[in-house]
């Protein structure tokens, strides 16, 4: 048997197969397009799905199953992922595509941060977990009384929206104010510098207008920039607040943090969560620590692609 996975991201699209287990013999990337390029995602991931199955010797027709983890929102009844956030198409008919191109109908989209939940749980004991991605965005995948929460439509976990700030003092890409992507998502820390400098009146190295400024600027200078360790403060009190949300909804046995923003910098990342939520929870604080997986979305993916027809 061979199964095909698929994380569709906002810069990313990357496709694994696996024929035993979840360790892929292939692996395969392209950028996403973006809104100006002329070729669309469901063009691309036609042509990536193609190439990943010729760097496995397979035909397409030869996968037995498939599994998707997207970004969101999904309409899972039409097993489409509908207005994403920087990707070109309005909609993406996943399902449908890979249907026509593999032959078969064990096709299955989650949202990404639920394929991360489902890897994580195949690697931990834990029958109540939380996955939370802090990345360019944020997610959270929930894994209550050893089920993977799916929602209405698949949409469970976007906590990343979640109001953390009732001052709605910035608003968040999705429309809404004071959300805790806002503020602590990776795209969107430059943003919360500059609106801190302008705030706070705190002095700093940082050269908060360039085109180049990314959070992993504001990470880098933390120990010796004044800005850039308020930053740092004000985002652990806010990934504490989310943090404490969802321990309080799920109480999991532990939560599970991946995505570039945490794999890069665990210890800024992990260690003011730790510290602080004790102060903000009810319930005793669950292990904080990072997703065991280097692949999460992937290999939760080719997960769910092997349950739908174990
Ligand atoms: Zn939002």
């Amino acid at each position: 048997m061979s199964y095909l996975g698929l994380d569709i991201g906002g810069t990313t699209l990357a496709a694994a197969v696996a024929t035993d287990g979840v360790e892929p013999v292939a692996t395969a990337t392209v950028p996403t397009p973006q809104g100006t390029e002329k070729q669309t995602a469901t063009e691309r991931l036609r042509g990536l799905v193609e190439q990943v199955c010729e760097a496995a010797g397979l035909k397409p027709t030869a996968i037995t199953a498939a599994g998707v983890g997207s970004v969101g929102p999904l309409d899972q009844k039409q097993g489409a992922v509908t207005s994403p956030a920087n990707v070109s198409d309005e909609t993406v008919p996943v399902v449908e595509v890979l249907r026509d191109l593999l032959g078969t109908d064990a096709v299955v989209l989650h949202n990404d941060a639920t394929c991360g939940a489902i890897a994580e749980r195949r690697a931990a004991s834990a029958e109540n977990l939380v996955y939370l991605t802090l990345s360019t965005g944020i997610g959270a995948g929930i894994v209550a009384d050893d089920k993977v929460v799916l929602g209405e439509d698949g949409n469970a976990g976007e906590v990343g929206h979640l109001t953390v700030d009732p001052a709605g003092t910035l608003p968040c890409g999705c429309g809404g104010e004071g959300h805790w992507e806002a503020y602590c998502g990776g795209a969107n820390l430059p943003r919360y510098a500059r609106h801190l400098h302008e705030t706070e009146s705190v002095e700093t190295r940082l050269s908060l207008g360039g085109s180049t400024f990314t959070a992993g600027d504001i990470f880098a200078a933390a120990s010796e920039d004044d800005l850039a360790a308020l930053v740092l403060e004000r985002v652990g009190y806010w990934n504490t607040v989310g943090v404490a949300a969802l321990v309080q909804t799920v109480a999991p046995a532990c939560v599970a943090v991946g995505g570039a923003i945490a794999r890069n910098n665990p210890d800024a990342v992990l260690e003011p969560v730790r510290e602080r939520l004790p102060e903000q929870t009810f319930l005793d604080a669950p292990e904080i620590r990072l997703a065991t997986c280097e692949e999460p979305v992937l290999t939760g993916a080719l997960v769910a692609a092997r349950r739908l027809v174990e």
